[in-house]
C-alpha cells in the first residue's frame, strides 16, 4: 500500500491509499479519485517534504497529520446533560423532602423510640420523622419497622422550627 498525500484544483490536501503510483496514476486517468471535500476529480500528488528532502536541502518540519482530515468539532453535550439530571434529581429530592415535611410530625432524637412505639401499637399510627443512629435505624429494621432514611435539605427544615 501507498499513501499519498493529494491535492485537488480547490487546494483541498487530503491522503489517499494505492496498491502503487501506477495504480494512483490509471485511478486519477479514469477520474476515479475525488476530493473528499468538494468532489473534484482534478487531483495530482502534493509536493511532500520527502521529495524536498531529495535535493539535499533541509527537510521542513512534517505537517500536523490531522491537517488532512476535517476536524471534528467535539459535540459535547453530555456535561449539559448531566446538569439536567442533576437540577432533576434535586428537584425531586425537594419535592419528596417538602412531603415528608408536610405529612410527618418531627420527634427528633425521640425518634426510635416513637417508631417502636407506633410499631408495637402503644400510640396510634403516624407519620413521623427524627434523628436515629446508624446502630438504631439497623435494631429498628431488624425488628421490622419500616422506615426511609433520608436527608432533608436544612433550609427546608428550619423555617418549620
Ligand atoms: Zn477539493
Amino acid at each position: 500500500m501507498k499513501v499519498l498525500d493529494l491535492q485537488c484544483s480547490a487546494a483541498h490536501t487530503f491522503e489517499g491509499w494505492f496498491g502503487s503510483e501506477q495504480d494512483f496514476c490509471a485511478q486519477v486517468e479514469r477520474g476515479l479519485v475525488q476530493c473528499p471535500f468538494c468532489g473534484d476529480a482534478t487531483v495530482h500528488k502534493k509536493l511532500s517534504a520527502p521529495r524536498l528532502n531529495l535535493s539535499g536541502a533541509k527537510a521542513p518540519p512534517a505537517e500536523a497529520p490531522g491537517e488532512l482530515a476535517p476536524r471534528r468539532q467535539g459535540t459535547a453535550p453530555l456535561p449539559t446533560q448531566e446538569a439536567e439530571v442533576g437540577q432533576a434529581l434535586q428537584r425531586a429530592w425537594l419535592r419528596l423532602s417538602q412531603q415528608v415535611l408536610a405529612r410527618t410530625e418531627d420527634v427528633g432524637d425521640g425518634f426510635p423510640e416513637e417508631a417502636r412505639r407506633i410499631h408495637y401499637g402503644e400510640v396510634p399510627e403516624r407519620g413521623i420523622r427524627g434523628k436515629a443512629t446508624q446502630a438504631e435505624v439497623r435494631a429498628l429494621l431488624d425488628e421490622g419497622i419500616d422506615l426511609l432514611p433520608i436527608a432533608i435539605p436544612e433550609h427546608l427544615k428550619n423555617p418549620l422550627q
